[in-house]
């Protein structure tokens, strides 16, 4: 069956080899407690593998694309830099590859605005995973706004990072109120909204026909279900969420199931999901259709 990935991240090969001590030199605080934390058994949550080795992994389970995501960076220069790394990625291995553009409202609008045209000429599918209660960035803020407006026009779904409020509490996790998704979504009818991580449970709450009516533009991606969610989930969302609602994104190169594996990979999950009761066709476009289309790939 054919996976692409919606949910990658991936650094340039300069951040591996010290992953805390580059946070510091490059301003990313927020970022290093997230992505250079350990787990309470001492392992890491996460690994920084180079593009190569995240193709030669791709390769071995069978995954056709990846959608690299950014980072929603405390700094515009980290966010410039992350996009120029993406694009050169996309230009080596375009049948691999799809690339989301990440900005900081802080760089102003027509920075913003000139980032967001390049990211479309340089071939960039989308805009994220953008956090603007990590970027410290109020929901309404005008520079938002604008680009939210302008991914409407150009056709660049947006990825929000969305924590469940109901979630564990760890070093870095920033409260995600998920009126402030319904708030963001509404008025930029235009604009697709990728909410990550099943929406922080929002997903669920489709029943509602309000929820639904203002999450209409919005869909959702999977992004470490198993750390978030039990297994249940992909049924009672399927359930909930019109299936062409719903992207698979694994949320790599985090270790997914921290308890028996301390590598990233998508064998553990794929198997929980081929455990899970879905249909064919579910399967089909949940793990390559739905982000195929959205992301015209
Ligand atoms: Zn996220």
């Amino acid at each position: 069956m054919r996976i692409i990935d919606a949910h990658v991240h991936l650094y340039p090969p300069e951040v591996g080899p010290d992953p805390a001590g580059w946070a510091v030199a490059q301003g990313e605080p927020h970022w290093a407690e997230l992505c250079t934390r350990r787990r309470r058994d001492g392992r890491p949550v996460q690994t920084f593998p180079t593009a190569e080795q995240l193709l030669r992994q791709m390769d071995g389970e069978q995954v056709e694309k990846a959608v690299l995501l950014g980072w929603y960076w405390e700094k515009p220069a980290t966010c410039a830099w992350q996009n120029r790394f993406f694009a050169d990625c996309r230009k080596a291995h375009p049948d691999r590859f799809a690339i989301f553009a990440t900005f900081h409202p802080a760089a102003g609008a027509a920075a913003v605005r000139d980032e967001i045209r390049w990211a479309r000429d340089a071939g960039f599918c989308g805009l994220g995973e953008l956090s603007p209660h990590s970027q410290h960035c109020p929901v309404d803020d005008p520079v938002l706004a604008m680009a939210l407006e302008l991914a409407g026009e150009f056709g660049l779904p947006v990825n929000l990072h969305v924590s469940d409020p109901q979630g564990k509490k760890y070093p870095g996790r920033a409260e995600t109120p998920l009126d402030d998704f319904r708030r963001l979504a509404r008025p930029f009818r235009r604009t697709t909204f990728i909410l990550a991580h099943w929406g922080g449970g929002l997903a669920l709450l489709e029943t509602n026909p309000d929820v639904r009516n203002d999450l209409a533009n919005v869909v959702y991606d999977t992004a470490a279900s198993p750390l978030v969610c039990d297994a249940q989930i992909w049924r009672k969302a399927l359930d909930v969420v019109p299936m062409e609602k719903v992207m698979f994104g694994s949320d790599y190169p985090l270790v997914l199931y921290p308890k028996t594996e301390s590598e990233p990979g998508w064998r553990g999950v794929l198997a929980e999901i081929d455990r899970a009761g879905l249909s064919a066709a579910e399967k089909t476009q949940l793990l390559a259709g739905n982000a195929a289309r959205l992301l015209g790939l």
